[in-house]
């Protein structure tokens, strides 16, 4: 059942610093999980108006690559001020179309005004190297340039911090860029590049088109495109690096995740217990950093399973954008949740038993929203569907392992590499997880363990293709490219026609 009581939020593209609303031949519902209201319809672009954007940034490309850092930078301070006047309103507009709770649509805002607030350094991170006398009276140095027009594809589950990944860092190196924000939550989206335009921005330096994967291929094929970030799930990431590498472009291409979250004997078991809900059950575990899956070491089952089984059954859904009392949110769509609901129905089958079952939970003021009550499942074991298959719901796994060698064996037979936690006193079992879990990102005694601005976002195998991730100084190398110039100037002396005899 869709709703639609009120009128719908525009969904515009942005294009040589002109918003319009291109009529296409189809559209993308955007819907308020919480209650199931189609609130926008994102249109679906087609090459033609990729086509177009792709013309307005190589026409605004040559300035705005000449345009000093600090320029750029000032306009970054400007919008960055603006992120701040404008926090609560980006918060809700990300609950309205994501359906995560306020706190944590802070926390997604917050995250990204912090890649702004590190673009800004933009003259700092642009500095390049020199060295004299490579060779006698000879010398190298190495600039950073723009790599010209760049890309950003964009998933539904972070709709203000992943978009802030990308172009902040782009326009402070010089480039011009094109945002397709996920057709799903295009809306925060775009209030965040019209706050950009509010700080300055010259028309064209970035340009916004929405759809789907007609879109997508006409972006990655584009002969004027240089480069791409793209963030979303591993099937589609992997699309996007072969298809953009062929194509001859720069690609990061960040994608899915299966992170464990190892519970030891010795851990502080209050501590894991809080960790592995927020971890499990944030964002309504639609989180590539997600502590999907809790590994218990030895006896730690005894006790962490029943404070755990109590603190889940506790946590109460409902309407996010309404009920701030709501500790988790719907959803993202009706279709997702009955993914979700099939993966753990497939487990029981498979003979996992569900220690919590939210499948039953229900929001009656909101028969429409798409709601799944926290759950979990017990016993899992490595073959089955839900211990392969990345869930992106609120469901948190238990498997048990004897030990820690059997533990790290299981985790790093698992094609995925994002992120890997381990909650123990214990400095050599710490110590020994970080050395050899193969997991880019690794929490100690802390269940989500997502880098900040100045970090890089750093997955590793099935969950990132490419060579420089997100954030940080990677983000700068993958925005930029180097030029390193040699040069030799003939001794200073005798036939130079300023040079004066002694
Ligand atoms: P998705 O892969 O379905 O979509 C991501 C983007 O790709 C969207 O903009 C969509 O329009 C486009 N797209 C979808 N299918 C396509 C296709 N066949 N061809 C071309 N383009 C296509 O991902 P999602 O469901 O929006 O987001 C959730 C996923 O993102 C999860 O797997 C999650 O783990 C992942 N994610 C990863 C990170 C990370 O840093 N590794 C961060 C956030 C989310």
């Amino acid at each position: 059942m869709t709703m639609t009581t009120q009128a719908l939020a525009p969904c515009p593209i942005l294009i040589g610093g002109v918003w319009s609303t291109p009529q296409t031949a189809t559209t993308n519902k955007v819907y308020n999980p919480s209650t199931g209201e189609v609130i926008a319809e994102a249109p679906m672009c087609g090459a033609d108006v990729v086509d177009a954007a792709v013309r307005a940034a190589e026409a605004a490309g040559q300035d705005w690559a000449e345009t000093p850092p600090a320029e750029r930078a000032r306009i970054l301070f400007r919008y960055k001020m603006l992120l701040e006047d404008h926090f609560e309103e980006l918060a809700r507009s990300v609950t309205r179309e994501h359906g995560k709770t306020i706190t944590e649509a802070r926390g997604d805002v917050r995250r990204g005004i912090e890649v702004v607030e590190y673009a800004c350094g933009a003259p700092e991170l642009l500095k390049g190297e020199i060295l004299e006398n490579v060779a006698r009276g000879i010398d190298c140095d190495l600039v950073k340039q723009p790599v010209g027009i760049c890309v950003g594809i964009c998933p539904y589950n972070f709709p203000a911090l992943v978009p802030m990944w990308m172009y902040p860092l782009a326009l402070a190196c010089g480039n011009t860029f094109i945002l397709k924000p996920s057709e799903k939550v295009p809306l925060t989206g775009i209030r965040l590049i019209e706050l950009l335009v509010q700080a300055g921005l010259p028309k064209g330096v970035l340009n916004v088109v929405h759809g789907g994967r007609e879109c997508v291929d006409a972006l990655l094929t584009h002969p004027k495109v240089r480069a791409i970030s793209f963030v979303g799930s591993s099937p589609v990431a992997k699309y996007i690096f072969e298809t953009g590498t062929q194509h001859g472009k720069r690609v990061q291409a960040a994608g899915g995740a299966k992170n464990f979250v190892f519970v030891m004997p010795d851990a502080d078991f209050d501590n894991s217990v809080t960790g592995l809900i927020d971890a499990a059950f944030g964002c309504a575990g639609q989180r590539c950093m997600a502590g999907s899956t809790a590994v218990t070491i030895g006896k730690a089952a005894d006790r962490l399973l029943p404070d755990l089984a109590r603190a889940v059954r506790a946590i109460t859904v409902g309407p996010t954008d309404r009920d701030p009392s709501a500790k988790m949110g719907a959803v993202i769509s009706a279709q997702h949740r009955d993914r979700v609901v099939g993966l753990v129905e497939r487990s029981v089958q498979e003979g996992a038993s569900l220690l919590v079952d939210g499948r039953g939970v229900k929001v009656p003021a909101h028969p429409g929203g798409f709601y799944l009550g926290p759950c979990v499942v017990d016993e899992v074991r490595a073959g089955m569907a839900i211990a392969k298959e990345e869930v992106f719901g609120p469901v948190l796994n238990v498997m048990h392992v004897e030990d820690l060698e059997g533990a790290m064996a299981m985790a790093n037979e698992v094609h995925f590499g994002n992120g890997a936690c381990i909650y123990t006193q214990s400095g050599k079992a710490a110590r020994e997880f970080r050395h050899r879990i193969k997991a880019g990102m690794v929490g100690i005694n802390v269940g989500v363990p997502a880098p900040l601005a100045y970090f890089p976002f750093s997955g590793w195998d099935y969950s990132f293709f490419g060579d420089l991730h997100l954030q940080g100084r990677e983000g700068i190398m993958f925005y930029t490219r180097q030029k390193v110039t040699t040069s030799r100037w003939f001794r200073y002396g005798e036939g130079d026609i300023w040079h004066k005899e002694k």
